[in-house]
């Protein structure tokens, strides 16, 4: 295990990973770096965003989410409008265009609710590029519809036996796929996670929701609220107003106009070990999945399993941006229970006709506790990273409408 000097924010981040994948990090961090300038690259991305995965998402004003609140004016991004549901596509759409340029013929991918994997199966069959799912048994179980959809895309879903059976045992086998056949396989990290350059890489695909945003408010808003798993959707709408080009230099962290910047994270059943994956909140710094930064651990260093009611929040660790936003206390972290997490998924849905995924319905939920701070003038933008529909069994046996 090695970490180079390379992509660190503050002491996270990292590249703790074998030597033998060193060369492959090195090999996309490259072509990352040329074809994120490059013009024919930018026009096929924007061009594929726009047709194909449904960009710019709206930004929309939820008139009768401000008036139950009788305060600030709040908008929703509507990332639930993406192809395949949520705003992973803009990500793999981004990687998937980079590894053709590598000449990589084959996709892997980790996933655990099935969203990632959905959507790398999604440009695997727009790029003709063989694709390969790694999934825990129990959350194949659990995601019968999401594997099915894969499957028909024509990808292979590979069911994942050892310990938990879930996303983080996923990822490990990923890494080991990819250490075996890096040469003709790209490995399409679907947050904000994982060794250098992928943080980079992936918050640079995802700017684009915050870029958006930009463009769509006539003035700065006050608050952004977003909620956290690996980090990207979160890292994506907050990206211009933390590492913009009003952002002089690296240095230069106390800008004055910029929104409170809220993360949300998974507080599940309740703060005690293993019943939730408020990473952030409560977790300390530690190495998984080739990177530096927070993560559920016990006294030993033993990874602690996370749990949330939405799988996409459910994961034990973050992404390094956020632990370096965190201690520089540039964003503020908050939890929201599994509870209300529910409770905003059916508000939201009878107040304004939008079903969100359970992960968004964190944010969501948020609002309880933000909206009496605020004043009529301000806006509030909420992340909608996702739409609802592949949540209505999880909803359904927990709650009577
Ligand atoms: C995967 C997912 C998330 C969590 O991932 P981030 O990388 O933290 O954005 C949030 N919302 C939805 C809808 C997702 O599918």
């Amino acid at each position: 295990m090695k970490s180079k000097s390379k992509g660190y924010f503050g002491n996270y981040g990292g590249m703790y990973v074998p030597e033998t994948i060193i060369p492959a990090l090195e090999e996309l961090e490259i072509a990352f770096n040329k074809y994120k300038n490059n013009k024919e690259f930018n026009s096929e991305l924007n061009l594929l965003l726009q047709t194909y995965a449904g960009r710019p998402t709206p930004l929309y004003f939820a008139k009768r989410l401000t008036e139950y609140f009788g305060r600030g004016k709040i908008y929703l991004k509507r990332e639930d409008l993406c192809h395949t549901g949520a705003h992973k596509i803009n990500n793999c759409i981004g990687q998937a265009l980079l590894a053709k340029r590598l000449g990589k013929k084959r996709i892997i991918a980790e996933t655990g609710a099935g969203q990632h994997g959905l959507a790398t199966a999604t440009v695997c069959a727009l790029f003709d590029l063989k694709c390969d799912i790694y999934m825990g048994k129990i959350d194949i179980q659990r995601q019968e519809l999401n594997v099915f959809k894969m499957k028909l895309l024509g990808a292979n879903v590979i069911p994942v036996e050892s310990g938990s059976q879930t996303l983080k045992d996923a990822t490990s086998e990923a890494i080991r796929d990819w250490i075996t056949n890096i040469k003709h396989t790209h490995y399409i990290i679907g947050s904000t996670v994982g060794p250098h350059p992928y943080p980079t890489i992936v918050s640079y695909f995802q700017s684009v929701i915050g870029k958006e945003v930009q463009k769509q408010v006539s003035k700065t808003p006050d608050y952004i609220v977003a909620c956290v798993g690996g980090g990207s959707n979160s890292i994506g709408i907050f990206y211009p107003y933390v590492w913009g080009n009003h952002v002089r230099n690296s240095r230069d962290y106390s800008l004055r106009n910029r929104p409170l910047l809220i993360g949300i994270e998974a507080g599940g059943t309740s703060f005690k070990n293993g019943h939730h994956a408020a990473t952030l909140s409560l977790g300390k710094p530690g190495v998984l999945h080739g990177s530096y930064s927070y993560l559920l651990q016990d006294k030993n260093g033993q990874i602690q399993e996370a749990h949330s009611i939405s799988a996409g929040l459910d994961y034990p660790g973050v992404g390094p941006q956020h632990a370096f936003l965190k201690d520089k206390k540039i964003v503020t972290y908050k939890t929201i229970s599994d509870k209300d997490a529910l409770w905003a998924f059916k508000f939201l849905s009878k107040l304004e006709g939008i079903i969100p995924a359970l992960e968004s319905s964190h944010a969501i939920a948020y609002l309880k506790h933000l909206m009496p701070k605020t004043k009529k003038n301000e806006t509030i933008i909420v992340c909608l990273s996702g739409r609802g529909d592949k949540d209505i069994n999880t909803v359904r046996g927990n709650h009577k409408l």
